[in-house]
């Protein structure tokens, strides 16, 4: 069976230990990947400084034209990709364009987006003064060597989002992918470094420890996280000894609030997919619907109807629209806030609630009324194919429902009636609210989370700003 190597510096890097990467579908072995050494990780990091100068030197649009190679490599790869993100990940191949399950074709193809446009956007020098005496510059620099580490629910994508911006700005990386899905994304940094100079990008792969000797090394500049809460703080912690900057996407609780006036079978269709894509394994995935006495019953009907008719089962085979929960730790998460659940007085659980047998980590699409904030399935972030439907008597009520907790990624709100619509999202505490869609991210428009969701933005021309520092170039005309 194939072990997985690491780049480190343009070279596959081998280590003395290895460990299993599996199918969620089946349980199987797909592979192993080497857990990389504390000494790795700091030669990792020394590859990249070593690097990081003669790529920052380049002219900006020689960086922009190794990233559309980039892009082109990801797009003939994408089918390649696609299967390993199904095998190791778990979420359907599906398809792109409307109407198409979003799963690793959608993640594939997403790879290719979201390098061509972080490499495609103008960075003009900012002027912000000019008089007779003076004129004032904003310039941005690299940060220098960027360490990236990345979770197990969109393994590529969220790896592309990390590290083309960071690229594109003349930084150097060391990625590290989860321990969950190694393969998929090492295959994929393999093909990105082929079109790259040596040491411009590099892995480190191996379980948390790996990522803690990673963030701690005196060579790392700038680190960009997505993940826990949890690490999330260890992360800023071990930063701000160092005081070097950090981008941190982390947990959140969604909430998405039904108005009185939205058409239950018009909404369904989004309210699904906002609340199961990726089967709920999506940071900004809805996971607390909140919907009005009246149109409860009516709301609940329609998505049960399209939680009972999605085929679950292996994402390769075609027609499956739900796969797997992508590992153990996860699933046994989701049973145990469906298990509080059910001993809660007053929930019932409308479909689902029984985790399937048989290999594979299958667990239905659960959708549970009856539960009140406070809750554990409500205020937990569940991050599975589990929905809470809360019924709410007035929209002030559900509007302090959604922001009473410590978290803020994303929210929407759902109505015909959009001036109604905006001033309900303006009180809302997330980074992004979206009206009539959810979790809808778009490579032009920034995301990121505030209170314990994390801090910084990815995506568009705040992305790349992200991954820069600025310097004021400041002429005296005297
Ligand atoms: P996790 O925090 O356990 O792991 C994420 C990554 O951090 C993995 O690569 C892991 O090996 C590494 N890691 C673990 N301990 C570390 C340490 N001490 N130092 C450095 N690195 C360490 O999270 P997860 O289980 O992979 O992901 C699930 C969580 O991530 C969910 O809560 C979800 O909401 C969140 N998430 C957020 C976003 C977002 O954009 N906001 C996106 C995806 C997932």
């Amino acid at each position: 069976m194939q072990v997985h190597a690491n780049v480190l510096n343009g070279h596959a890097e081998t280590s003395p230990t290895t460990f299993d990467s599996r199918n969620p579908a089946t349980g199987a072995v797909l592979g192993q990947v080497y857990s990389s050494t504390r000494e790795q990780v700091a030669a990792a990091v020394a590859a990249a400084r070593a690097a990081q100068p003669a790529w920052a030197a380049r002219p900006d649009s020689e960086r922009q034209a190794l990233l559309m190679k980039v892009a082109e490599v990801i797009k003939s790869n994408s089918e390649y990709l696609a299967h390993w993100v199904t095998r190791e990940q778990g979420k359907p191949l599906g398809g792109v364009g409307p109407g198409q399950v979003p799963g690793a074709r959608f993640e594939a193809w997403g790879c290719e987006v979201w390098t061509q446009v972080p490499a495609s956007l103008e960075l003009p020098v900012e002027v912000v003064f000019e008089d007779e005496t003076r004129r004032d510059e904003v310039h941005l620099k690299p940060h220098g060597v960027v360490a990236a580490i990345a979770p197990w629910n969109w393994p590529l994508l969220i790896a592309i989002w990390q590290v083309i911006p960071a690229l594109r700005m003349g930084n150097t990386v060391v990625l590290k992918p989860s321990e969950y899905t190694s393969i998929g994304t090492l295959e994929m940094v393999k093909l990105i470094a082929e079109v790259l100079p040596p040491g411009v990008i590099n892995t480190v792969s191996g379980a948390g420890e790996v990522g803690g000797w990673l963030v701690e090394q005196p060579g790392v500049d700038k680190i960009t996280f997505t993940g826990s809460t949890a690490t999330g703080k260890r992360i800023a912690a071990v930063a701000a000894q160092r005081l070097i900057s950090t981008t941190l996407e982390l947990g959140g609780n969604d909430a998405a609030i039904v108005l009185p006036d939205a058409d239950p079978a018009a909404i369904a269709m989004g309210l699904f997919w906002g609340a199961f894509l990726n089967m709920g394994q999506t940071c900004a995935a809805a996971k607390r619907l909140y919907v009005p006495d009246e149109l409860h019953d009516a709301v609940v009907a329609q998505l049960k109807s399209l939680a009972e008719a999605m085929p679950m089962g292996d994402g390769l085979e075609p027609g499956t629209a739900i796969g797997p929960i992508q590992n153990r730790m996860q699933f046994d998460k989701v049973s145990r806030l469906v298990e509080t659940a059910k001993a809660t007085a007053g929930a019932t659980i409308v479909c689902g609630g029984t985790p399937a047998t048989g290999p594979g980590n299958f667990y239905p699409l659960t959708l549970v009324t009856g539960l009140k904030d406070g809750d554990a399935l409500v205020d937990e972030e569940q991050f599975g194919p589990v929905l809470p439907i809360i019924r709410y008597r007035t929209v002030d009520e559900a509007v302090a429902s959604a922001n009473r907790l410590d978290v803020g990624l994303g929210a929407s709100v759902w109505s015909p009636d959009i001036v109604r619509a905006r001033e309900v999202a303006s009180r809302l505490e997330a980074g992004t609210v979206w009206i009539n869609q959810h979790g809808m991210v778009h490579p032009m428009v920034p995301f990121g989370g505030i209170k314990a969701s994390g801090w910084g933005a990815e995506f568009g021309h705040a992305g790349l700003k992200g991954m820069a520092r600025t310097q004021v170039i400041s002429v005296g005309k005297g």
